[in-house]
Formats: structure tokens, sequence, C-alpha cells
């Protein structure tokens, strides 16, 4: 795929968030959150997105795959952190916009049927190229996947310790979050931005349906929360839980 001669996807990153200099020069590449559990660094033309590597001696898992075009640069990260390409057993997609399920088709050239792909069933159809893609339907080529496991709200996946499904819908209709309770840590997806480490809240410009988002972070004072990830924006983890109730009330 030509990524840069795509007009369409240019808008689409320009529209995704840009963290000030001092982030990028502070950044520490392939952070480790907690045993096991990674936050994954990838720059596309300055627009870095954070895919999370969570994996046991079983077993590794993805959690979104990056921009189109950001294979390579994704397998390196994920095989810096120790864990070899081989052992990726799942993919859990938060939601079917283009800077998330990019690696997709790579991912399953590479592993084939020995790696499960997740996403909610709201969003499956678009993965799959069966729907155009809601913000990114211009793409000419798009990427595209075959989704083997549909998500429901509150059910959670014994890998790695346990990944419990939120769906958060509001960016998109099937965009999920997931909270990996052995480590306590929320990936949050797009349902919230971050900004060196401080929670934004939603991201109106990309979040077609604000009501729907609203109430999808009331979801998240249940937690017993360590941090957050946000895919744009990275980890916070200084008062997590007072931050989203704070949140909740604006
Ligand atoms: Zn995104």
């Amino acid at each position: 795929m030509e990524l840069g001669s795509d007009p369409r996807l240019v808008v689409v990153i320009n529209s995704q968030l840009r963290q000030p200099n001092s982030y990028k020069k502070a950044r520490v590449k392939l952070m480790e959150i907690s045993p096991g559990v990674k936050m994954l660094y990838l720059d596309y033309q300055g627009a870095i997105v954070h895919p999370i590597l969570v994996w046991d001696e079983d077993m590794a898992i993805l959690i979104d795959t990056g921009f189109p075009g950001q294979f390579e640069e994704l397998r390196a990260e994920i095989e810096k952190a120790g864990v070899s390409f081989d052992q990726l057993r799942g993919v859990i997609l938060t939601h079917q916009d283009v800077d998330h399920i990019g690696s997709l088709p790579e991912i399953l050239q590479e592993r084939g049927n020995a790696v499960t792909v997740c996403a909610h069933e709201l969003d499956q159809p678009y993965i799959q190229g069966k729907r155009p893609l809601l913000k990114d339907g211009q793409l000419e080529n798009p990427p595209k996947g075959r989704v083997d496991m549909t998500l429901m709200d509150g059910q959670e996946m014994p890998w790695c310790g346990g990944i419990q499904v939120i769906h958060t819908p509001g960016h998109t209709p099937g965009h999920i979050s997931l909270y990996l309770k052995n480590s306590k840590l929320l990936v949050a997806g797009d349902s919230m931005y971050s900004i060196n480490g401080v929670i934004q809240g939603i991201h109106p410009p990309t979040t077609p349906d604000m009501e729907a988002a609203r109430l999808s972070l009331h979801k998240y004072k249940e937690l017993d929360l360590q941090s957050v990830v946000c895919y744009h924006g990275g980890l916070s983890h200084a008062h997590v839980h007072d931050q989203i109730v704070k949140l909740c009330e604006e």
C-alpha cells in the first residue's frame, strides 16, 4: 500500500494527536509497565501510537497493530521486548480505525491460523472489509483481515493472567477497552487520549458519538486501576482513578 500518496490518510494522520517535542525526547521505547506487559512505540510521520504487548510462558498477545506500512517496525518492537514473533498467538483490535488495524494483513500472512484475531462484533465487518471503514472509507486499499472471535462487554479471556473486555462505544460503535488483571492496567484504546501522562478525556474530533463516549468512561470507575495506556498519548500512572472520576464529572 502506498500510504504517502494517499491524501485521505494524510488527513487521518494530521487529525491524530501529536505529542509535544519534550515527549519525544523523553520517550522510553518499549516501556515496561510490569513483567510481561510492554507499551510499544511506533512513530508514523510524527503520529506516535502505542500498541500493547502482553505475554507469559505460553503465548504473546498484541493489542492493536499500528498504521499500514508499520509491520516491520512493529515486529522489531516485539522482538526487542524479548518476545519472538512466533510466540504471537492473539491479536486484539480495540476498533476498526486504520491506525489500529494497519498491520493486520501482514500479521495474518506471517502467522496464519496460529493467531486468533479478536474484535467487537460491531466493528468486525469493517475490519474484515465487508463494509467500508467508517472514518477511512475512501482509502483505495484499506487494511483488512479476518476476525476469528468477537468479544462482548464483560467477557474475560484467560490469556496472560486474564484480560477483561469493556465495550466502550463512541469513538466507533464497536470500540473496546481491555483491563489486564495482573497488572491492573487499562488499555483505553481511543476512548480517551493523554498528554505527558495526564489523561485528557475524549478526543471530540475523532469521536462521532460523544454521548456514547461519555457513558463509556463511566465504566472505568469500577476498575481497580494502577495505570492507563491511551493509544495516543501513552502511559498514565499517577492517581488514574481520580483522573477518570474527574473526567466523568465534566
Ligand atoms: Zn487511533
